[in-house]
């Protein structure tokens, strides 16, 4: 009889090894609950083992800058979004009616928004998904736009360059960001997965910094950040983060994966840049502070003009 217990017991551990074609975030993955975790993305869709992934880390001192990374136009950015916040077992996203778009930024086509989701940590500790010279932000933010003309974002996954995705990372701040109590107050009523609420007024450029500070950015070429990890976006990542308070960063840690443990770190660990370049807009000079400089070097050359 006891040979035979060790081949029952690898069989039935493999029965749960494999069995889940789903896939789950490395904080979920435990001996009682073996999910597919980041390093066994493959699994669930193959693109997850290819050459031009995301997210990854951004080594600042090897960005090129190009001239031709100008700044964005967003249109119906201000529009109150009518639509509901869901619990989706990995993330909290809102689905955006398709009216809002972005052009310029160097982007070779308008853009309109279809959702947006975040990552995030544990209790306000380090979340995002891409890194800055290594550096990991408490959360970032994800935009997600399409080619105008697709009607979907399935459709628009099969263009390599169908999707935009705009990121945005946080920072920890002293004082509350009101601007997102709409947004945070809803999480408490979609702490389970695949529950929904109504959003309150919120607008997308109530969510993100103002024009002027979203000038300077991070341009290259990736994939989705969760399965099926498509190799079809157009990433670009603002440099000024968006300030919360740490209350608010922890609000989020509040909901809960399909599997009822806490939704914390929810990000997919960073991925190689196997020769990608990464661009560079240049640094954030606003439109006012160009009069300024403009105006003070036609002050100093009038002042050393003989009289
Ligand atoms: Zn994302």
């Amino acid at each position: 009889m006891q040979p035979l217990i060790l081949p029952v017991l690898l069989a039935s551990f493999w029965t749960v090894c494999t069995g889940s074609a789903d896939w789950c975030y490395q904080s979920q993955f435990t001996c009682e609950h073996q999910c597919n975790a980041p390093a066994m993305w493959d699994h669930a869709s193959s693109n997850c083992a290819g050459s031009v992934q995301s997210p990854i880390n951004i080594v600042t001192r090897k960005t090129l800058k190009d001239e031709r990374l100008t700044h964005f136009e967003f249109k119906n950015y201000k529009q109150i979004i009518t639509s509901r916040v869901k619990n989706n077992g990995h993330s909290v996203q809102v689905e955006i009616p398709h009216l809002s778009s972005i052009s310029g930024g160097g982007l070779p086509n308008t853009y309109k928004a279809v959702q947006f989701h975040l990552h995030w940590g544990n209790d306000g500790g380090p979340g995002s998904e891409h890194t800055i010279d290594g550096e990991q932000y408490p959360m970032e933010l994800h935009i997600v736009h399409m080619k105008h003309h697709y009607t979907d974002l399935k459709t628009a996954l099969s263009d390599p360059e169908g999707v935009a995705v705009l990121g945005f990372f946080y920072e920890m701040s002293n004082s509350e960001n009101q601007k997102y109590d709409p947004l945070i107050s809803s999480l408490q009523k979609i702490t389970a997965t695949n529950t929904n609420t109504s959003l309150l007024s919120t607008s997308l450029a109530q969510l993100i910094p103002s024009e002027t500070n979203l000038t300077s950015y991070y341009r290259y070429k990736g994939s989705l950040t969760t399965p099926p990890c498509t190799e079809a976006v157009i990433w670009t990542v603002f440099e000024n983060p968006i300030p919360l308070s740490m209350n608010q960063l922890k609000a989020f840690s509040e909901l809960r994966f399909a599997d009822k443990k806490q939704m914390v770190d929810n990000f997919r660990p960073i991925q190689r840049l196997n020769g990608r370049q990464v661009f560079w807009s240049g640094s954030a000079m606003t439109l006012a502070s160009s009069v300024l400089l403009v105006s003070a070097i036609t002050m100093a050359l009038g002042m050393a003009q003989p009289n």
